[in-house]
């Protein structure tokens, strides 16, 4: 029985990270649950997974759930604030963190985790995208595990050999023949759009994703591909390569969900109805299979496998996030905290849709971060960024 923290419990991926182990009730057990505030669905959660702890960290949120879990009888004590949860993730008894708290709000308790040593189940994209070599780096030092979450990451590294998979950040991708990653990405849902149009699209035409049902923050990226573009950095980190190994390809279906090329012509692939129960599933099972829930994919009806090179006029975030990987993780950090700044006012309908990536550009020509080696440095350049950003905004 492995013993789960899931954070981010009340989202997208914490969500179907818990469906999984309802499929699966004798190999795992809910240890500890986190999210921000919403004391409903969180309430429930620990009526049915019995928790040991919860963590909430908005105060009132916190109160208000202990009340309701006092009158419900449940033991599930329940701790408040993000510093809490950081201890949390370390004590023995947690087995497997899946980090699934959205944006720079995830990174400490991640790299509690990889300080801990445990074996994390990265969704959290951000513990790669703003401090990558820190994080990398905590990974190995303390031997902790380290399994992609994010589709075209678990598809990689599942189209990768099992001796490269079991010790992947100490090795060579070249040394196992690998040619180049092909990461797949769907183009969103203004794949076809007249450029003209893309100014006037709205946080609902943008939010409302082909395949995937997921957090409105990554289907804002999704649309502008700044997702491929965060995934691109996170792939570099994760396979120890730079954006020319990787070709960044679309294939609006999101049915395979990223593949490897090799030296000798051949290409691997995983492939799977876009379904993230999938993924997780494999990293809680990993090097075994587990049931996942998922509905099996369907050849006959799915018809048409289409693809195309992507286009840097249409995604200009795609080529910011090339540029900024290049520069290091200072400028990945700064795109990062200027993105979310300006999805966020995207979504309030302060800007238009066009100006995400205008004002990401901005940014990053405007600030030149110093040399971060340690997490207060990132935090540093991330809250630069975003007051940056926000200034900007409110004009
Ligand atoms: P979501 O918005 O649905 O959920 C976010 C979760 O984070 C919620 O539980 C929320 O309570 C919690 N949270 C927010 N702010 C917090 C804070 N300050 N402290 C603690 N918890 C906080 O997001 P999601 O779609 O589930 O995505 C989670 C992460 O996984 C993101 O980094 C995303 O990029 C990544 N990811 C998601 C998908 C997907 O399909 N949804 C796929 C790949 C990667
Ligand atoms: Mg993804």
């Amino acid at each position: 029985m492995k013993k789960l923290a899931v954070l981010g419990s009340t989202g997208s991926i914490g969500q179907n990270t818990l469906e999984v182990v309802r499929q699966n009730p004798d190999k795992y057990s809910v240890f500890a649950l986190a999210a921000y505030s919403k004391v409903e669905i969180i309430f429930k959660q620990c009526i049915e997974f019995n928790p040991s702890f919860v963590v909430l960290i908005k105060p009132e949120a916190a109160n208000e759930l202990a009340q309701m879990l006092t009158l419900a009888n449940c033991t599930t004590q329940v701790l408040v604030g993000s510093s809490e949860l950081d201890q949390l993730v370390a004590v023995s008894e947690v087995d497997v963190v899946v980090a699934a708290i959205v944006g720079g709000a995830g990174l400490s308790s991640t790299l509690a985790a990889a300080r801990a040593g445990k074996t994390i189940l990265l969704a959290n994209k951000e513990a790669l995208v703003m401090s990558g070599q820190i994080f990398i780096d905590e990974v190995k030092q303390n031997h902790a595990k380290l399994l992609p979450v994010d589709s075209e990451h678990n598809a990689i590294f599942q189209s990768l050999p099992l001796d490269y998979q079991t010790d992947y950040l100490h090795r060579e991708i070249t040394e196992f023949g690998v040619h180049s990653i092909v990461l797949t990405g769907s183009g969103g849902p203004f794949l076809n759009t007249p450029l003209a149009e893309l100014s006037g699209k709205t946080p609902a035409q943008a939010c409302k994703h082909p395949n995937w049902s997921m957090g409105q923050k990554i289907s804002v990226d999704s649309a502008t591909m700044m997702n491929k573009g965060l995934e691109l950095i996170e792939a570099c980190w994760l396979f120890g390569v730079k954006p020319d190994f990787v070709e960044v390809l679309i294939h609006p279906q999101s049915v395979i969900h990223s593949m490897v090329r090799y030296i000798d012509g051949s290409i691997m692939a995983q492939l799977g109805a876009p379904d993230m129960k999938t993924p997780i599933a494999h990293c809680l099972g990993f090097p075994r299979r587990i049931n996942s829930g998922s509905e099996h994919f369907d050849f006959v009806q799915a018809g048409k496998f289409e693809f195309q090179a992507p286009d840097f006029e249409r995604f200009p975030n795609l080529k910011l996030a090339q540029t900024a990987f290049y520069s290091g993780q200072e400028m990945t950090t700064v795109l990062n905290a200027a993105n979310e700044v300006h999805v966020d006012a995207f979504l309030k309908g302060k800007i238009s849709f066009t100006q995400i990536s205008e004002y990401n550009q901005n940014i990053m020509e405007k600030l030149q971060p110093a040399k971060a080696s340690d997490l207060d440095s990132i935090f540093a350049i991330d809250e630069e960024a975003r007051a940056t950003a926000q200034a900007g905004v409110r004009l």
